[in-house]
């Protein structure tokens, strides 16, 4: 098992449960099941996604046209391994869920001021300048003022919104600041931006040279520790918990038996 890079994702997946991370990045078996929940912050990420671009082209879509978007992707895209865990709600409410949080997000943000240089910006970068720390991130949305004045902004669809204590704890973004510090050399200002899009929240952060300081000595040690016990044949062991509803794992985890009853196929 040889493990190139790591994601903030995939560090926080193994927190959550070492044996879930070990089949989804190590064993990489991949399932074509689904949580709804997951397919609709894709299709709403990718109906934004939409929109930046066409801001960022000098154009302002209206909002008819990215809910048109966000149909014609929901359809194109739907699959039937896409699971409801929640058996009280149907996919349909889902689909209204994911038009209410691109109306309020347009309603909120109209009409687009913000100077967008990348969407869905794939960055791989090094902590510390040392390859055995290879972090892979993809950045919702980044903006900036053409002055060194750079924005990150990162879209959660998810029921949770953090609170401001949390975003200013948070590793996701202050890891993908890192990111951007070594793709660009003029940088005076980094804002972390999270829009909490089922609630209509946007909260912002930022990080001094200590605190960044901080989370690559933070991250470091985890990817020690996940490397450690792969080099060292460790276990990897199941860690139960509310969660295990969305896993799509119980057939290999020895801690469940037979497949997950919560996912029944829509
Ligand atoms: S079912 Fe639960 S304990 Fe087992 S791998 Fe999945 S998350 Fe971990």
């Amino acid at each position: 098992m040889i493990l190139e890079r790591f994601s903030h994702s995939g560090i926080q997946s193994y927190k959550k449960c070492p044996a879930q991370f070990k089949y989804r990045y190590l064993d990489k078996i991949y399932k074509k099941d689904e949580g709804i929940e997951a397919f609709l912050g894709k299709r709403v990420h990718e109906s934004i996604e939409y929109l930046y671009n066409q801001v960022k082209s000098g154009v302002i879509p209206l909002a008819d046209e990215i809910l048109k978007v966000h149909r014609s992707l929901w359809k194109e895209k739907w699959h039937n391994r896409v699971a409801i865990v929640y058996q009280n709600k149907t996919a349909r409410d889902y689909f209204y869920l994911g038009e209410e949080c691109i109306a309020r997000f347009y309603r909120l943000n109209h009409p687009f001021p913000e100077k967008v240089v990348a969407n869905e910006h794939v960055m791989v970068f090094l902590l510390d300048n040392d390859e055995k720390y290879k972090i892979k991130g993809i950045v919702d949305r980044i903006d900036h003022d053409g002055n060194g004045n750079w924005e990150i902004h990162d879209y959660k669809t998810g029921k949770r919104a953090l609170t401001q204590n949390a975003a200013d704890k948070d590793h996701q973004l202050a890891l993908y600041q890192i990111g951007l510090m070594s793709e660009n050399s003029k940088i005076k200002s980094v804002k972390l931006v999270w829009h909490f899009i089922q609630h209509g929240i946007k909260i912002e952060s930022k990080r001094n040279a200590d605190e960044i300081k901080k989370v690559i000595q933070e991250t470091k040690k985890s990817i020690d520790a996940i490397r450690s016990k792969v080099e060292n044949g460790g276990e990897f062991s199941p860690k139960t918990s509310i969660l295990c509803n969305w896993c799509y794992y119980w057939e290999e985890c020895p801690s469940q038996s037979g497949t997950n009853p919560y996912i029944m196929s829509s």
